[in-house]
């Protein structure tokens, strides 16, 4: 029976498993996990009578695969959509105070989380002149360059943590908002885009649904969603192992995975579901460049 190994047992790694089991009944499938637990990114914590969620709280629908997915392992029932109105209820601490953060324009141009100075930058962020030539640049530098650096800092900032996790400094603009990205190349500003996309949202849905998807979670957390997936694997076929080193032997048409404990094991397949920076250490004597 051929054997497949997945490096990595997130989300990404779990389903995989789970698809090729399903559509390939007569493969091994491995998950090589490094930590002691499987899901990745996913942590629903249950602390104190309260359940929060350490990584993603939700999924949306706009891409309906994770929704099919959770039916299908018959979470159906569980299934939480988010309140719409606590989502607009967002929160900066700001001075060792929590301020409530506008939602809406208006609210946007009548809060006093901003200055006046802000503000006008903001409102005049369609006379802007767009820099249609210039080099991918950090979702900060865009922020600061459109509309200045207190709502690089105030709003944009933050509202990149708590999406990427990431640094506004250092996530790619181009990368991380395609879409406004393309705006600004196409209307001159991301006003004018957000007003394009607006009219043509009205043409093609009048009755005026929703356009971004719903977002959704489990009564239990999205935990509940990687309990279902590896409850469906087995524990057989999910081990602790932290892959180091993937070596390709041509001849026999093998894969050998070294483990960081000394340990190695031979597949026909190995497939890297971890992040990025562990793929590189993985794939460094295997390919320099690639790594
Ligand atoms: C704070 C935060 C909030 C987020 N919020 C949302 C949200 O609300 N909605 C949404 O859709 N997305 C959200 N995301 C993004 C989402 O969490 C990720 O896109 C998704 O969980 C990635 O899954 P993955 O399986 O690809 O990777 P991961 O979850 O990173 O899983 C990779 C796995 O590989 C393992 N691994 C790493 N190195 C090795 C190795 N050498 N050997 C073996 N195993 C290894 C890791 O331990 C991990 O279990 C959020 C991300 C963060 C950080």
């Amino acid at each position: 029976m051929p054997r497949v190994a997945i490096i990595g047992g997130g989300i990404s790694g779990l389903t995989l498993a789970y698809r090729l089991r399903q559509y390939l009944a007569d493969v091994d499938v491995q998950i090589l996990e490094s930590e002691k637990s499987v899901g990745g990114k996913i942590d629903s914590v249950k602390d104190q009578g309260f359940l929060y969620e350490s990584g993603p709280n939700g999924f949306l629908d706009s891409n309906p695969s994770t929704l099919n997915l959770s039916k299908e392992l018959g979470l159906g029932e569980q299934l939480a959509p988010a309140n719409e109105a606590a989502a607009k209820k967002r929160f900066l601490l700001m001075g060792g105070k929590l301020r409530m953060l506008p939602s809406s324009i208006i609210g946007l141009l009548t809060t006093d989380v901003l200055s006046w100075r802000a503000k006008l930058a903001l409102a005049f962020e369609r006379f802007q002149s767009n820099k249609q030539n210039l080099p991918d640049e950090s979702i900060y530098a865009f922020a600061q360059r459109r509309v200045g650096t207190e709502i690089a800092e105030k709003l944009v900032d933050p509202f990149v943590t708590g999406i990427f996790a990431g640094d506004a400094r250092l996530v790619s603009f181009q990368a991380g908002f395609p879409r406004l990205a393309a705006m600004e190349k196409n209307h001159g500003s991301i006003s004018k885009g957000l007003k394009a996309a607006r009219k043509a949202r009205q043409i093609s849905n009048p009755e005026g649904g929703r356009s971004s998807g719903q977002l959704w979670s489990f009564n239990q957390g999205l935990g509940t969603l990687i309990e279902a997936l590896a409850e469906k694997l087995g524990k057989s076929n999910i081990r602790q192992f932290k892959a180091t080193n993937l070596i390709h032997n041509k001849e026999h048409s093998k894969w050998t995975v070294e483990g960081s404990n000394g340990e190695s094991e031979s597949y026909d397949l190995a497939i890297l579901s971890c992040p990025a920076f562990s793929q590189a250490s993985i794939l460094k004597n295997l390919d320099a460049m690639l790594a």
